[in-house]
């Protein structure tokens, strides 16, 4: 297993990374990315301290549904990018076993990486959102054909890619790309149907990283974003060549949905499970922060509570259920229920803005406008800013802490970010409608209806 520093250590490896216009040589020293380096370095050294027979404790794949249910807790405590490594691992590991009877001779190479990475302790982050051009057209009958990710040389000893792949969570601080077809392929579009592993250092990448990592010089008015913040990486493969061995499909088009697919389920797993403890802290900060204003028994405040405490409930239910009803894939590998994990996310994605939208109503204005720390601080008006920031029973700072979590967290740049990536992230709404409406049982639902109507059996149509 790699320590934090070994870690800081191997991002030194050529990698093109850019920050606004400049190219990054050093990621560790850099202002705004360097703190994500460390988190993730800390997330090295946290699986260190609780490493299994000298093995990560997330190497592996889950057997059983207490296993799954132990990894999920895990994966959530472990941060980002052990987290993205893990939904990669379980992405192909959950792949392999799909394509076993129509692309076997990938099955053995996936399984092979997954050793490999396990063994070497790398970071995977998951290239799968294309740049998709002109939305209402296939990858084939795009103007630009590098629109979408595709084959643009073979040789005997693999091939030589082209495209880009944008919004990757932490591409820059991982060492692999997981690069998979965003879609469904047809005939025709076997170049468009590629599956590969590309180390980040591959001559030819390139990757513009963007971050909501807060530049405000004082910090501790960013309570959450200063913590824990990844930038998102747009990653450009400039005929990038991959070796045959890291080829996981060729052209095998009517299996490239299946990584989608595959990853999707992980994907919405852990966006559900991060949703889930999110929600209670949204219900968290809306309950002290009224009680804060001396509200908290005030009837319309519990009502938007009550609502803030029920949704928290449905999503935190769909996360059980789709636990518990863990399914056993082939390779004896266990996968979340695919019905409850989507139901669940979507729940989770469309309800969020109401959410958000309750906490601020209960919160108040100065959610954008409370002073800083610094301004509590400062001599002349500190003790005022103190005074006529007091609450009920809160202190002035107290209360005011409060709100820098709140702004910080629903309606600042990190809250911004999160507003857009409880929709997008995992594939947007529209993605889970479709899955959830694929696994929910319609013939019973049906059936049901025919009967209440006593229709049933009665040959009408
Ligand atoms: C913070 C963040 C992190 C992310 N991390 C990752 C990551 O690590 N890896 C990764 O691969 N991706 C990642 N994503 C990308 C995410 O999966 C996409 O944003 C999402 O799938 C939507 O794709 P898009 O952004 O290109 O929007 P679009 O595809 O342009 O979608 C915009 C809207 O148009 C609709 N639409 C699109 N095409 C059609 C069509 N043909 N017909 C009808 N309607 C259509 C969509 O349903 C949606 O409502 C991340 C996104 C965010 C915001």
């Amino acid at each position: 297993m790699m320590t934090g520093t070994e870690y800081k250590q191997s991002l030194s490896d050529g990698r093109a990374t850019y920050f606004e216009g400049e190219r990054v040589d050093d990621l560790p020293g850099h202002d705004l990315l360097g703190p994500a380096v460390q988190d993730c370095a800390e997330g090295y050294d946290w699986m260190l301290e609780h490493a299994v027979d000298g093995h990560s404790p997330l190497a592996g794949v889950p057997t059983s549904p207490e296993e799954l249910r132990a990894m999920v807790d895990l994966v959530h405590q472990s941060g980002m990018m052990s987290h993205v490594t893990y939904t990669s691992i379980m992405t192909l590991a959950t792949t392999a076993g799909r394509v076993k009877d129509e692309a076997p001779q990938y099955v053995e190479l996936m399984h092979a990486f997954i050793d490999d990475a396990q063994r070497r302790d790398v970071r995977i982050t998951q290239c799968i959102t294309d740049a998709k051009g002109d939305r209402s057209r296939p990858p084939g009958h795009q103007e630009d054909p590098d629109s979408y990710v595709r084959v643009v040389g073979r040789q005997s000893d693999g091939v030589v890619i082209r495209g880009a792949k944008l919004h990757i969570t932490g591409a820059s601080l991982g060492h692999e790309l997981m690069t998979i077809p965003t879609k469904a392929m047809k005939a025709g579009e076997e170049d468009y149907a590629i599956a590969a592993m590309v180390p980040v250092n591959a001559p030819g990448v390139r990757i513009i990283n963007t971050t909501y990592a807060p530049r405000h010089a004082d910090t501790r008015d960013f309570p959450v974003s200063a913590r824990h913040n990844y930038p998102e990486g747009f990653v450009i493969f400039d005929d990038v060549f991959v070796p045959n061995e890291r080829i996981f499909l060729n052209g095998e088009v009517s299996q490239a949905s299946v990584f989608a697919h595959s990853l999707g389920l992980w994907e919405r797993l852990g966006g559900l499970s991060s949703m889930a403890d999110g929600a209670d802290l949204l219900v968290g900060l809306a309950q002290l922060v009224a009680e804060a204003n001396g509200l908290a028994g005030e009837s319309h405040i519990k009502e938007k509570i009550s609502e803030m405490i029920i949704h928290a409930t449905v999503v935190r239910a769909c996360l059980e259920a789709c636990l518990v009803h863990a399914k056993a894939g082939p390779f004896g590998a266990v996968f979340p229920d695919e019905l409850y994990t989507n139901a669940g996310k979507y729940t989770g994605a469309a309800n969020y803005g109401l959410m958000v939208r309750h906490l601020h109503d209960i919160a108040g204005g100065a959610v954008v406008t409370a002073p800083s720390i610094a301004d509590l601080e400062n001599t002349d008006v500190g003790p005022l800013a103190r005074k006529y920031m007091r609450g009920s029973t809160a202190d002035g700072e107290y209360r005011t802490r409060l709100f820098h979590a709140i702004r910080d967290l629903t309606a600042d740049t990190y809250g911004g970010w999160r507003a857009v990536t409880n929709i997008q992230a995992g594939g947007g709404l529209y993605a889970q409608r479709i899955v959830t409406r694929r696994h929910y049982d319609l013939a019973r639902a049906k059936e049901m209806a025919l009967e209440a109507t006593g229709l049933a059996g009665g040959g009408h149509h």
